[in-house]
Parts: C-alpha cells; sequence; structure tokens
C-alpha cells in the first residue's frame, strides 16, 4: 500500500491509497482518481517527494504485505510523513537520481527527501521505486 499525496487542478489537496505504483497509473489513467471536494479528475501528485525505503519491494503478485503506516486519522498520518521527511537526508534537486542508485544499491540505503516533478516522479514509480510525494512542513522547520 502506497499513500501519494495529490493535488487537483483546483488546488485542492488530498490523500490517494493505492495498492501499487501500477494501480495508481491505472486508475489515473481511467480518470478514476477524483479530488473528494470538486470532483475534478485533473489531478497531480504534489512535487515534493521524501522517499521511503521498506524491507521488499511490491511484489508483482500484488497484495505485498509491506509495514504500511497504521491506519490513522489524517492528522496523525500527516505528523508520521512530516517525522519521516525531517529525519531524511535532503538531496535536493538530485532526488530522483538519488532515489535510483539507492534503488539499485549503488548509494548506501536511507530515507531521502528532495524536490521532483510529477514527471520525475512517476517514472520512479514506473520503475518501481516507492515514492511518497508527502506534505512536507515549511522548509524553516529544516533547521
Ligand atoms: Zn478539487
Amino acid at each position: 500500500m502506497i499513500v501519494l499525496d495529490i493535488l487537483c487542478d483546483s488546488g485542492h489537496r488530498f490523500d490517494g491509497w493505492f495498492a501499487s505504483s501500477d494501480a495508481f497509473r491505472e486508475q489515473c489513467q481511467r480518470q478514476l482518481v477524483q479530488c473528494p471536494h470538486c470532483q475534478s479528475t485533473a489531478v497531480s501528485l504534489l512535487p515534493s517527494a521524501p522517499h521511503v525505503r521498506r524491507g521488499a519491494t511490491t511484489d508483482p503478485g500484488g497484495e505485498s504485505r509491506a509495514p504500511a503506516l497504521p491506519a490513522a486519522p489524517a492528522a496523525q498520518l500527516f505528523q508520521a510523513l512530516a517525522q519521516i521527511a525531517r529525519q531524511a537526508e535532503n538531496v535536493g534537486t538530485r532526488f530522483p537520481e538519488e532515489a535510483r542508485r539507492i534503488h539499485y544499491e549503488e548509494a548506501p540505503a536511507r530515507n531521502i527527501r528532495g524536490q521532483a516533478s510529477a514527471g520525475e516522479t512517476m517514472e520512479l514509480l514506473e520503475e518501481g521505486i516507492l515514492v511518497l510525494p508527502a506534505p512536507v512542513p515549511h522548509e524553516d522547520e529544516f533547521h
């Protein structure tokens, strides 16, 4: 299960839960990802994306039982993600490159955060790299 932070074209932000990155891509293509506030299907992933490494990658068979974030109210979820983001190494605009290096074990495994465009995020998801576009606290909280 992955949680994606999604933005609609009217600026509403909401969480989307998907079984896998494939499920997300398919639902996007079929315009099934809909803003709960205005029903717009013109949605995009938020660009700021902490990368969360988990032990197991999604197995092609489907229901991989990755240690999902516990069921929690949105506020707690937000805090959990913010916590991950705060502890993650900030690699800035090298995020897509660094996420790939970690995925292919060319760099030490760790959580990283940084900037990636929606397109870059989708590319990473397509390569099976778990990326969580997540709400990130204001930059000044990182000092
Ligand atoms: Zn909306």
